[in-house]
């Protein structure tokens, strides 16, 4: 449990946690102006614990110098080494704050125990321990704390899986029990859709740990989708802002029923699914499973399943994966296929599976209807369709993505301000 014995009594909203990821600390002008808005933070009163990526693309260098001595690096060895990338950056803030006129010090994650779990490149936090942080902050220092790192009770080094850093912030925020933490990154914020898609996608001021939690998932590659489960667990107040221009960012938070919420917050798009569908197999018990099972077996994950019945007793049985499964998804359906005496097996790989998401549909119907009416009216034809209580997606051929996604953007209002 992440500072339980601190979790009781409201949270302190002096104490900010600051996270800058990779492109926010490039280069040294970029680490020196990363200083300045840590510094204008401590400037208004706030006590600020930053939390730093490596330089961006280092974490890929190292990987890649890794890789250059033996195919499969040792992941213990692969943690030292990925570490040293945020050790860098931590040092040089440091060094650019005091050059500031701040007083600052920076510490790996070994040094103020981030404790983690022993699963090398993709360690989970169990504890930390804040007395040496807070003991930093009461005297007035700023503390810097390397990102994506902790370690384990054999004292080991250990990495928390890529953009992990997200996850270091939020930790050491519930830990500390800081008022908000803050995420930089080269983004305005969260957007209603892909602005590259929909020019006119708008910023959104708040959303729901369960909306960033679905819309992380669907593909908004915001944060680390671990560090949302964190957040939300711990009740952490998330800010998503630019560390490039000013602005209030997207405040993630819990549900406030005093708030009315929006009734779709966001779209999403995922490009990465591919369609399987088995015709014709007999319409009797244990099929899904003859099927699926096979697929399980090959460690391949099945995202949509959807099942027609026909008038022959027969049914039609589809489902998606993601395209990088496609080929192997295909010929074990091939072998069942042929077992089970079904009509034939068909794929499509160049289909998109576009979602709108809001926590506002749970109480307002109506949703899917204006979403497929939408659709219909440009001629969109879904090929399958799934629901959950916050989010409905459908896939549709691959060419209609922009048309389908600038459609359901205006069909929903996102593009004005809500109000
Ligand atoms: N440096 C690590 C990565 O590139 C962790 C992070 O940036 O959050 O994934
Ligand atoms: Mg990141």
């Amino acid at each position: 449990m992440i500072g339980a014995r601190d979790r009781n009594g409201p949270p302190d909203v002096t104490l900010i946690v600051q996270k800058f990821g990779g492109t926010s600390v490039g280069d040294i002008d970029r680490i020196r102006g990363v200083a300045a808005l840590v510094g204008a933070t401590h400037a208004r009163g706030h006590e600020v614990v930053v939390v730093v990526s490596a330089m961006s693309g280092e974490t890929d260098r190292l990987i890649a110098l890794a890789r250059k001595v033996t195919p499969r690096p040792n992941a213990r060895e692969l943690d030292v080494l990925l570490a040293t990338g945020e050790q860098v950056t931590i040092a040089l803030l440091g060094m650019a704050l005091e050059a500031q006129g701040h007083r600052a010090r920076s510490y790996t994650g070994v040094q103020v125990h981030i404790l983690t779990d022993s699963a090398h490149n993709k360690a989970r936090i169990l504890d930390i321990d804040g007395d040496r942080v807070r003991r930093d902050l009461a005297e007035g220092t700023i503390v810097v704390v390397a990102g994506f790192q902790g370690v384990d009770e054999h004292g080991d080094i250990t990495t928390l899986g890529r953009g992990g850093s997200d996850t270091t912030a939020v930790a050491l925020a519930a830990a500390l029990k800081a008022g908000e933490c803050h995420i930089y990154t080269d983004v305005d914020g969260v957007f209603t859709t892909d602005p590259r898609i929909v020019p006119e996608a708008r910023r959104l001021e708040r959303l729901t740990y369960e909306e960033m939690l679905e819309m992380a998932s669907l593909g908004a590659k915001v944060l680390q989708i671990r560090s949302v489960e964190f957040a939300s667990k711990y009740n952490v107040p998330l800010r998503v802002l630019s560390s490039f221009r000013d602005g209030g960012g997207t405040l993630i938070t819990a549900e406030d029923p005093a708030i009315e919420q929006p009734l779709i917050s966001g779209i999403t798009v995922n490009r990465d699914e591919a369609k399987l569908t088995v015709l014709g197999v007999p319409d009797k018990p244990g099929i899904a499973a003859r099927i699926l099972v096979p697929i399980a077996e090959a460690d391949i994950e099945v995202d949509m399943i959807v099942q027609n019945v026909g008038a022959d007793a027969t049914t039609d049985f589809t489902f998606t994966v993601h395209r990088n499964d496609y080929a192997r998804a295909l010929e074990s359906l091939k072998r069942v296929a042929a077992e089970l005496r079904a009509r034939g097996v068909e794929g499509d790989d160049r289909i998109v599976k576009i979602s709108v998401v809001g926590v506002g549909m749970r109480s307002h119907a109506g949703i899917a209807s204006t979403m497929f009416q939408a659709l219909a009216g440009e001629g969109i034809n879904i090929r399958m369709i799934s629901t959950s209580e916050i989010k409905i997606s459908v896939v549709v051929d691959e060419r209609y993505l922009e048309l389908g996604v600038r459609t359901l953007h205006s069909a929903f209002r996102l593009d004005r301000a809500p109000g």
